[in-house]
């Protein structure tokens, strides 16, 4: 009940999962679709699933004429798979205007919300989505227990659904096997927690928009992406240009500030962001860019500790050699 209603949905609508990574992989291969269409910014449990890519912008928000062009071509109704709001930049995408257009299509739609849910409102009547992911260790529960809603699907109205293992009749046959109980619990205290804690979330944009006002005011060649679009209240993707990312995380760490040099999920890949190669960024910008969330409890102070931090790495950088032991 706790985890449909914090996507305001139906309990008998939703089937737990292993994850948002199953969720993604339920929906997508799933649904019955072969043709599929993911944007660019996709989490890899969406854009590994295989799909034709839809373009985004240089801010990372789908290029709805592209799409439009794309359902044309499509000779059987597709599948539309687009983020709620991005892992690694924040940027949150015009849903309720991909569903319109893909709804005219005959397309379904599909939304990861996993990074969205706890930080924004997610309202999934609103959005008009046919399918959505979420995940419990991103709002504080345990990693491992995940669901994905489906509006309609207690009451046999919603879309058709395939699930790929077999076995018992667990979560309406779509997802079987015994539920891990102990995660779907925990999963449900969280998502009543992260509810309640939307107001202290959105609080978040202004210390946001602080750093990004103070890295501007001190480096105006770094780059914020997403910074002209909505994005979450606690996330800022930015490059401190000349200083590669693994630079940065162990300055900051040393420092004492936890920061990502792209989205956690694929931390330990040292690789470029197909998140920001999707958005065109240069090469140089994306060796360069870490991504820095807030948490619900920062305060004003790591604000302004992070700010001197970023300063201060940022101002030595002019030898373009760092001694990291000084940091
Ligand atoms: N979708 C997004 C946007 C994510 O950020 C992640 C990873 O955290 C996932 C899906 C995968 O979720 P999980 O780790 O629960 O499998």
């Amino acid at each position: 009940m706790a985890v449909a209603q914090l996507v305001n949905g139906r309990a008998e609508d939703v089937i737990f999962t292993s994850g948002g990574t199953e969720a993604n992989n339920l929906a997508l291969m799933g649904c019955g679709r072969s043709y599929r269409l993911v944007s660019g910014v996709e989490h890899s449990s969406v854009l590994n699933a295989g799909g034709v890519i839809i373009d985004v912008d240089e801010n990372g928000i789908v290029d709805l004429d592209r799409l439009n062009d794309q359902l044309l071509l499509c000779e059987a109704p597709a599948i539309v798979s687009v983020m709620l709001a991005n892992n690694e930049t924040g940027v949150i995408e015009p849903i309720k205007d991909i569903v319109k257009l893909a709804h005219r299509h005959d397309a379904l739609v599909h939304c990861d919300a996993v990074q969205a849910v706890g930080k924004i409102p997610v309202d999934i009547v609103n959005l008009g989505v046919d399918m959505m992911s979420i995940s419990a260790h991103k709002i504080g529960g345990a990693a491992g227990s995940g669901a994905l809603i489906v509006p309609g699907l207690g009451s046999g109205t919603g879309c058709m659904l395939q699930g790929f293992l077999f076995g018992g009749g667990q979560e309406h046959g779509f997802r079987v096997g015994t539920e891990n109980l102990a995660g779907i619990a925990g999963f449900g205290a969280a998502a009543k927690e992260a509810l309640s804690g939307l107001d202290g979330f959105a609080k978040l944009a202004g210390f946001r928009d602080a750093i990004d006002k103070a890295i501007k005011t001190t480096e105006r060649g770094s780059v914020i992406f997403g910074a002209d679009v909505e994005r979450l209240p606690n996330t800022t993707c930015l490059t401190m240009p000349g200083v590669d990312s693994d630079t940065q995380v162990i300055a900051f760490d040393l420092a004492g500030i936890g920061v990502s040099a792209g989205s956690a999920c694929s931390s330990g890949k040292t690789k470029i962001s197909s998140v920001l190669k999707a958005m065109n960024a240069s090469a140089e910008d994306s060796r360069c860019v870490i991504r820095i969330s807030l948490g619900w409890n920062s305060a004003e102070s790591d604000v302004e500790t992070f700010i001197a931090a970023w300063c201060n790495l940022s101002s030595r950088k002019s030898t373009r050699k760092i001694n990291l032991s000084a940091a």
